[in-house]
């Protein structure tokens, strides 16, 4: 459909943004809901990123996604922040509405909607064990509380990172486990991998696998899950499918962030279907 002069247009920014899958998301819903809107790729550099928020809402840009290297310049220029970039202290979304600039971090509703779509509606008296203590574990350990599980445990290469996260969301210190060979945990009902570790490009060496840690998840009820998904099975993903737990691929994530976002640019709540996710899959073979 070509556009015309009333277009709504939203991007994402990053330096680089070459490997963004968010445009082929957003167009897909933007084809399927026959809108009057585009959603275009905005490689900038650092130091551009803050006079370029200052600019592109006065050229009618609806809002940003915001990737790597400039989520924290994003938090520092969102003129208000929604409860879950409070929380998580970092902004992967922008919106440009009457001179305010709103930052919010979708990811919690990313991950939500993930763990949804695998059968997980509540972790109410469910234990669940976090791998990684960055960014992406702020969003999933958020996420964990507010679908109320009932013990979060953190393992992290860096510990005293571990500990700063166990912090921020008031976890027992108890709970950060030592990153070692057989340490042992009791009950894991949900385990998630929330570092680069398995991703395609960091899969060498060192990076190759996680530290075993050992602990009762029921192999049949417990949950594997991986936020990282190029590629869509892990080594993560497939030594635990072969212990016999269900695993949860992180294209989900990546899906359900998108929703909130593109509500608030182009006004209709896109729908998760089977359809997206095997047109996301496509891309994912390049
Ligand atoms: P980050 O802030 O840089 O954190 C990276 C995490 O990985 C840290 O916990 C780091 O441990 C750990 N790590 C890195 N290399 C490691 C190694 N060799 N051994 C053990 N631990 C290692 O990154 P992030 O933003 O949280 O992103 C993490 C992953 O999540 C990325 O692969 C990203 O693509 C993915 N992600 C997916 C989605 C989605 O929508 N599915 C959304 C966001 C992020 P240290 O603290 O010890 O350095």
């Amino acid at each position: 459909m070509s556009l015309t002069g009333q277009a709504k247009i939203a991007g994402v920014a990053g330096w680089p943004v070459g490997h963004s899958l968010s445009p082929r998301l957003h167009g897909y819903w933007i084809a399927e809901y026959k809108l009057d809107a585009a959603y275009i790729p905005l490689p900038i550099r650092p130091e551009d990123f803050a006079p370029a928020v200052a600019l592109l809402p006065k050229l009618g840009l609806r809002g940003l996604n915001v990737t790597i290297p400039h989520k924290e310049a994003a938090f520092a220029l969102a003129t208000e922040q929604d409860e879950a970039a409070k929380a998580t202290g970092a902004v992967n979304t922008l919106i440009f509405e009457d001179g305010r600039i709103v930052g919010k971090n979708t990811d919690v509703a990313g991950v939500i909607g993930m763990l949804h779509d695998a059968g997980i509606a509540t972790l109410a008296g469910k234990h669940a064990l976090v791998y990684g203590a960055g960014g992406a574990a702020r969003a999933v350990v958020l996420a964990l509380t507010k679908l109320q599980a009932a013990q979060i445990f953190i393992a992290n290469r860096t510990q005293s990172k571990a500990q700063d996260l166990a912090k921020r969301f008031s976890i027992p210190g108890s709970a950060v486990v030592a990153v070692s060979e057989g340490t042992e945990l009791g009950n894991v009902d949900v385990l998630i991998n929330t570092t680069s570790v398995g991703m395609i490009g960091k899969d060498a060496g060192e990076n190759a696998s996680l530290p075993a840690l050992r602990f009762d998840a029921q192999p049949g009820s417990a949950y594997a899950i991986d936020i990282v998904y190029r590629p869509l099975e892990t080594p993560f993903l497939s030594k635990h499918r072969k212990a016999g737990l269900k695993i949860v691929d992180g294209l989900g994530m990546l899906l359900h962030q998108a929703v909130p976002a593109f509500k608030a640019w182009f006004g209709i709540e896109p729908k998760v279907t089977p359809a997206l996710r095997a047109h996301m899959i496509e891309a994912l073979k390049d």
